[in-house]
């Protein structure tokens, strides 16, 4: 996987000044570092709903009937909700590759999680998605999503890449009709991946990939990846790392000597209390593995192993 992936961006995060106010929002950590793996698909719903530059702020208001309208700030009789939802359909039909969407925090129109509701009065009410944003997500549930500034956080940013990632090798896995080999295959090689993010999904496809077979191949296909991207968004806490790390082990224990055994099974332990960060045990157990390359390739193409380009340094920082 050595292209860039396509991932849809709030356009004032590249830099563009096209906020309300003439602003940008530039994120250099996107311009600068993820612009580099990513191909960046930009999307401004307001400018593409045809709102000018500078134009009137625009907020979410909680009407009487529980829908929720995007009026503007002054203007409570300028309504701009159907032409901002109306944007998240038309980008759905036009960007069928994207594999994720990093948004501006706060936005009403691309914000993901705090976005201000207010009621008629003016008084604030809660926090809720952007309308774009929020109709993107229903559009198609299975698209990685994040903010731009909680990618600042190391764990949501592992997270967030991991899962555009794994999205990515599913579209193109997806570009030929799949067949049950390739789904077993798929599986086959998320398997640890799995068990470190969420041990009970990873029961729960074992079992669903044993049908395949047998089973409406497109129907399953679709539960299956459900149910792996919503597993996946679950974090995998250090011990279950060290679970699996034991686990790749165990393959080892009959090709590697007693020194090389207890060096892997202490940089585990430095890792499980938090001394040392994910890549030292990793590296090590890849130089065996390396090692070993004839027996162990089933080991080799395991997405745990290298799930994501090792240059993003993801597993490089010790967080909990
Ligand atoms: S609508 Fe989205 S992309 Fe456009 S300025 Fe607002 S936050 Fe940025």
């Amino acid at each position: 996987m050595n292209t860039k992936i396509p991932v849809a961006i709030s356009r004032c995060l590249l830099g563009e000044n096209v906020r309300y106010n003439g602003d940008h929002k530039h994120n250099r950590f996107c311009t600068g570092v993820l612009a580099e793996y990513f191909e960046f698909v930009p999307v401004c719903p307001e400018v593409e709903a045809g709102m000018s530059i500078p134009r009137k702020p625009i907020r979410l208001v909680l009407q009487p009937d529980a829908q929720i309208r995007a009026l503007e700030s002054d203007n409570a009789a300028k309504d701009v909700t159907t032409d901002l939802s109306k944007q998240a359909d038309y980008f759905v039909q036009d960007n069928k590759t994207v594999a994720g969407f990093i948004a501006t925090p706060n936005s009403p129109s691309c914000g993901l999680f705090g976005v201000k509701l207010y009621l008629p009065n003016g008084n604030p009410v809660n926090k809720t998605a952007g309308l774009f944003s929020a109709r993107l997500q229903q559009l198609n549930p299975l698209l990685p999503m994040e903010e731009a500034g909680r990618l600042n956080d190391p764990g949501l940013r592992e997270n967030f890449i991991l899962r555009v990632y794994t999205y990515h090798r599913w579209q193109l896995l997806n570009q030929e009709p799949l067949t049950a080999r390739a789904l077993v295959d798929f599986h086959t090689r998320h398997k640890y991946l799995l068990m470190a993010h969420h041990p009970a999904a990873y029961t729960t496809l074992g079992q669903l990939v044993a049908g395949a077979g047998q089973a409406d191949i497109a129907a399953l296909g679709k539960e299956y990846i459900t149910v792996l991207m919503n597993a996946l968004a679950n974090p995998a806490p250090r011990q279950r790392h060290c679970n699996v790390l034991h686990h790749l082990m165990g393959y080892l224990k009959k090709l590697i000597d007693l020194r090389d055994k207890q060096e892997l099974l202490g940089s585990i332990e430095d890792y499980r209390h938090g001394i040392v960060p994910l890549i030292v045990p990793l590296a090590l157990l890849r130089h065996h593995l390396e090692r070993w390359r004839e027996q162990q390739q089933y080991l080799l193409n395991q997405v745990y192993l290298n799930p994501y380009p090792h240059r993003l340094g993801l597993r490089s920082q010790v967080h909990p």
